[in-house]
């Protein structure tokens, strides 16, 4: 029997923190719960506000939301991405409407029917909460810190949590749940609070990439970029900086530049502007060296990746699922961690109509097999830097020699680098890339040239091999 009274197992839920993974559970959890509950540290109660909020301090920084990842955003919100267009984000392909730079080399132009949208996180999380808070069943506490969960006598079942106000005079109060999500984002206290409880805390895979962030938006010319929505450049063991330029809503910029290994960005206007002339291609530094500054740099420090592996507890207490960055913070560079949110939102609408209460252990497993390719991306890279620490295996230096050519051989050939772009966009999985058709022209070095053509009415003159548009500028394909 639950707090509601309810001992189906569709009573009240609560969602720990507000961010994208606890917004996408609330909005599954809602079609199967009687009440969903979402707490955060901030205040998410008016949902007007597009400002970054201090629960998730990388809202100031670009928050690349790959194309499945909007994709399921479409399938869960019907319309959003009209309706995010409609209020002014940028759209169009990843590799047809922007310019992708990785291991040192320009990849071909294409349409790799990749829809993208430009938004800045804010703005997509103000959207989101929008939408979530016209659910019926779903609503948002006043803000509060949680500070532990709550359990039965035998500690093996949640059955709430312990919440303090952020108002003054405001006592321990506690919210009771027959399920409890843990959204609460890479400094999640569940490890903490599963020792508490007499529970081992679950092993945690690091990898050190001490990876910095500085972020500065600008107004800049309609032209810059010839009318592309991006441009991003990766790093390289030689040169490991890079920096992403977006146009996203209101018509401003903006621009994150980032370096590994301690490299990291200047936040002095001066120092960032000089970070951005020195990376390998001049697309950014030219971009906004004529352009208006909106605002300082800021600054972000990412240590590590992190991956909790829960499903290798022995023990863990029913009622609760991690979920999200809880579970694993992924490198931002590689801007997966929105889109492995979503994946996970799917899998729990999937769990939640199949199993009355959902079984963490069978969750644990799901998360662990959605993470699994986007972790091994993020080592992958990082580990192709000799100053990062990991297991080098021999399965990480044959696809890191592997990939290495394939961004080379996707400079040439448009057909690689769509191959490329639509794994890296987590729409097609990473075996895909291991083709023969892929797998060959890479192993051969035998790249395609793309076809030079002039420009047609309608389509922006490009310079060197860049093919013209398969579709045209801020087309929308849902
Ligand atoms: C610098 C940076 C750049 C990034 N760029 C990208 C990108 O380009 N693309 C991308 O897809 N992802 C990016 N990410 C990752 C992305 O931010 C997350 O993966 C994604 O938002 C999912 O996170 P989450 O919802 O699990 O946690 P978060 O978004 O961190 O949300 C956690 C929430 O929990 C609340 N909370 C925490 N503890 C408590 C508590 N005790 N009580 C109450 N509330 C609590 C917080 O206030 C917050 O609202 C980036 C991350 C960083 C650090």
């Amino acid at each position: 029997m639950d707090a509601t009274g309810d001992s189906s197992g569709g009573g009240r839920a609560v969602v720990v923190g507000g961010g994208i993974a606890g917004l996408l559970a609330a909005r599954v959890l809602a079609e199967r719960r009687v009440e969903v509950r979402v707490l955060d540290r901030d205040d998410l109660g008016s949902g007007q506000d597009e400002e970054p909020r201090r629960g998730v301090p990388q809202g100031r920084h670009i928050h690349a939301l790959l194309p499945r990842g909007r994709q399921i955003l479409e399938e869960l919100f019907p319309g959003l991405t009209g309706q995010l267009i409609d209020a002014g984000a940028p759209s169009g392909d990843l590799l047809g409407d922007a310019r992708l730079h990785l291991s040192g080399h320009r990849f071909a132009r294409a349409d790799a029917e990749l829809m993208t949208l430009s938004v800045s996180r804010p703005h997509l999380e103000s959207c989101l909460r929008r939408r979530v808070r016209e659910l019926p069943n779903v609503s948002f506490a006043p803000a509060g810190d949680v500070l532990g969960l709550v359990t039965t006598p035998t500690g093996t079942q949640v059955t709430g949590v312990r919440v303090l106000r952020r108002a003054d005079g405001s006592a321990e109060e506690v919210v009771e749940a027959s399920l409890v999500i843990d959204a609460m984002g890479r400094g999640s206290r569940t490890p903490t609070w599963l020792r508490q409880l007499g529970y081992a805390q679950p092993p945690e895979e690091r990898i050190e990439a001490d990876l910095g962030y500085a972020t500065r938006h600008y107004r800049l010319a309609s032209d810059v970029l010839d009318g592309d929505w991006g441009t991003l450049q990766g790093p390289t063991p030689e040169r490991p900086r890079g920096g992403v330029l977006a146009r996203i809503e209101g018509d401003r910029w903006i621009v994150t530049l980032f370096g590994l290994v301690g490299d990291h960005p200047a936040t002095t206007p001066g120092g960032f502007e000089a970070f951005a002339d020195s990376l390998t291609f001049p697309d950014i530094g030219q971009a906004i060296r004529s352009g208006e500054a909106l605002d300082d740099p800021v600054a972000f420090r990412f240590p590590a990746s992190v991956r909790r592996r829960y499903e290798r507890l022995r023990r863990f207490p029913d009622g609760l699922l991690p979920i999200g960055d809880a579970v694993c913070s992924l490198n931002p560079i590689y801007g997966q961690g929105m889109t492995v949110a979503a994946l996970q939102a799917l899998a729990l609408r999937e769990q939640v109509r199949r199993d009355r209460p959902p079984e963490p252990r069978r969750w644990l497993r799901r998360v662990t097999r959605i993470v699994e390719a986007p972790w091994d991306m993020v080592v992958g890279g990082d580990l192709a830097h000799p100053e990062v620490d990991g297991p080098r295996t021999m399965k990480v230096r044959l696809l890191g020699a592997y990939i290495a050519r394939l961004h080379a051989a996707a400079a040439k050939d448009p057909r690689l680098a769509c191959a490329f772009a639509r794994v890296m966009a987590l729409v097609d999985p990473p075996i895909s890339l291991l083709r023969p058709g892929i797998a060959g022209p890479v192993l051969l070095g035998s790249g395609r040239r793309a076809p030079r053509r002039g420009p047609r009415p309608g389509l922006t003159s490009r310079s060197g091999d860049d093919p013209p548009r398969l579709a045209s500028r801020g087309e929308v394909r849902r």
